[in-house]
Order: C-alpha cells, then sequence, then structure tokens
C-alpha cells in the first residue's frame, strides 16, 4: 500500500480524512519579498498553530504546506506547528513557486542538480531534518511560459519521474493552466499527477472542463478572497463541471499565503472559512453530499495514492 510522507512519519490513505490541497502556516518570506510586500510575514508558531487548531476542530485532518524553497519555505517552524497540533497531517513539498520569486542562484544552478536538491528532500529529508517532501511544486508567470518558467515546470516533471511525488502547480492568477500541462505531459508527466492551483481565479469553465476532462486536478483555493471575485462566480463553475461529471477533478484549498486571511494574526476569512462557511453554502445551493465528499476526502485521496 502506498504511504504519505508528512512531517513526523507516513500516513496510508485511509488516514489522510478531509484535506486541504493548498496552504500556507508558517514560512520566512525573503527578505527583498517581505520589504516590498510586509502582508508576506506569516511566521508566527503560535498564531499559526492556534488557527490551525480550530481547523481540525471544523473536520479537517490534513493539510499541505505548500511554501515552495523559493518562497522561504521554514522546515523547522513547519515542524514546530505539527509538534502544537498533533490532530493534523502535514504534508510538506520541494521544487519552486514560480520564477518571479527565484534569487539568481536557480538561475545560475543547472538543472540536474537542482532536481537533485528537490529529490534529496524527498528520499533524505529537508534542511537535515528527517521531514521529507510529498508534493514537487512548480509554476510559471502571468500569461507566460518563457524560458524561466519551463525550467521549474521541467525540474518538477523530473523529480516527480524520479521519486513518484505529484505535482501541484502555481498558475498566475489562472494563467497558462493549459500550457502548464502541455509541457508537464510532453516531460512524459501522467495527468493524473498534476493539480494546478489558483484555478477559480480564471474562472472559466470552457477551459476547466478541458483541462479536467484531460485528467488532470484543478486546485479551487480562492473562496472567501472577495477581491478575487465573488463566490458565487466559483460556485457556479464548480456546479457546472459536477453537472459534467468532471466533480472528481476538483480540489479544495484556502490557500492562507498572507497574515491578513488569518484570524489569529488580526484579519479573515480564516483558515477554516471552507469548511465553516463555503462547504455549507455548497450544500445550501443544492450540491450533493456524495459530491461534497469527493471534494474533501476522495479526489485529493486519489491524488495522492496514485489509484
Ligand atoms: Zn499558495
Amino acid at each position: 500500500m502506498k504511504t504519505i510522507p508528512t512531517v513526523f512519519g507516513s500516513i496510508t490513505g485511509d488516514e489522510l480524512g478531509i484535506v486541504d490541497y493548498h496552504e500556507h502556516l508558517c514560512f520566512d518570506a525573503p527578505a527583498w519579498l517581505l520589504r516590498e510586500d510586509r502582508d508576506f510575514a506569516l511566521n508566527d508558531v503560535e498564531k499559526s498553530a492556534a488557527e490551525l487548531r480550530t481547523w481540525a476542530q471544523a473536520g479537517g485532518k490534513t493539510i499541505i504546506e505548500m511554501s515552495a524553497i523559493d518562497f522561504g519555505r521554514c522546515i523547522e517552524k513547519v515542524r514546530r506547528v505539527a509538534e502544537l497540533v498533533p490532530e493534523v497531517n502535514i504534508i510538506v513539498i520541494t521544487g519552486f513557486n514560480k520564477p518571479y520569486y527565484c534569487d539568481r542562484w536557480v538561475w545560475d544552478t543547472p538543472e540536474a542538480e537542482l532536481v537533485r536538491r528537490c529529490v534529496r528532500d524527498i528520499t533524505h529529508g529537508i534542511d537535515g531534518t528527517d521531514t521529507k517532501a510529498g508534493i514537487v511544486k512548480g509554476g510559471s508567470g502571468y500569461n507566460t511560459m518563457n524560458e524561466f518558467d519551463r525550467k521549474l515546470l521541467r525540474i518538477a516533471a523530473k523529480v516527480h519521474q524520479e521519486t513518484g511525488v505529484p505535482i501541484i502547480t502555481h498558475t498566475e492568477a489562472g494563467t497558462m493552466g493549459w500550457e502548464q500541462v502541455e509541457v508537464l505531459v510532453g516531460e512524459g508527466v501522467a495527468p493524473q499527477c498534476i493539480c494546478l492551483s489558483h484555478m477559480d481565479r480564471n474562472p472559466d469553465f470552457y477551459l476547466h472542463r478541458r483541462i479536467a476532462a484531460a485528467g488532470v486536478y484543478l486546485g479551487y483555493d480562492c473562496a472567501g478572497k472577495v477581491k478575487y471575485g465573488p463566490d458565487e462566480v466559483r460556485i457556479n463553475v464548480l456546479k457546472r463541471l459536477i453537472d459534467a461529471g468532471l466533480g472528481g477533478q476538483i480540489l479544495l484549498g484556502n490557500d492562507l499565503g498572507r497574515p491578513s486571511y488569518w484570524r489569529s494574526y488580526g484579519g479573515g476569512p480564516g483558515l477554516d472559512f471552507v469548511l465553516t462557511k463555503f462547504i455549507p453554502r455548497l450544500r445550501d445551493e443544492g450540491i450533493r453530499e456524495e459530491a461534497i465528499q469527493d471534494l474533501l476526502v476522495n479526489n485529493p485521496r486519489r491524488f495522492l495514492v496514485g489509484d
């Protein structure tokens, strides 16, 4: 049986429960990024742990911490959060988020060496710890698919091929999703091993149907972020995908990568928004319970376990 690595040891598919496929719990954003935007200072272990507890109380069981190497992944802080909230399984990742975040060394280092570094995160552990990554990330910029974007996606594809861990990408405002699939599949990655994040930033039914019908997973992770449009829009596309028989291809997360999204840091909508507000609304809007169980439990399980 395939097991999934978490911060403190491996678990089986049965232990996954309700999954948030794309989250940020605690990281140390690069200094230049913090100078540009203080709203990336999501770095307080106690505050993150306090709010993660509310997510567990709302029924959450497994969370994927999507902070990549270039975004300031901090395995020590994530491990401390995990120690404080042992009731939640935390899966961590390797790989890179998007070219804009990457320092010079990412471009100066040969691709094969970056692949080796990421593979080591999966086979040996991250930054001298025994915590192994269970996902590899890649990503591209807003409406671009240049040599930098391609390099990050190729690294993810090669790491996946060496280790078997699934790929979750960053899309900028939901753009270039189909092009990412073309690059990854072109590198030999099976569609069911790919999930594209932030696709509900670009709630375009035609595009989502095309990607889902190809067997790729669509990540919806903007519920409650009204600056990215009202939930009505993403729910309408979600419903149409479910009606088209493609509800099995959607993963849900909340992607709270900024302290202003967290109640414990003085903001909102809060880490439990999907479970306490969005899911009840889906029920209220007529989405059947089986479809909701797919979104929360069955789809991420299939994606992570690979069957
Ligand atoms: Zn994110």
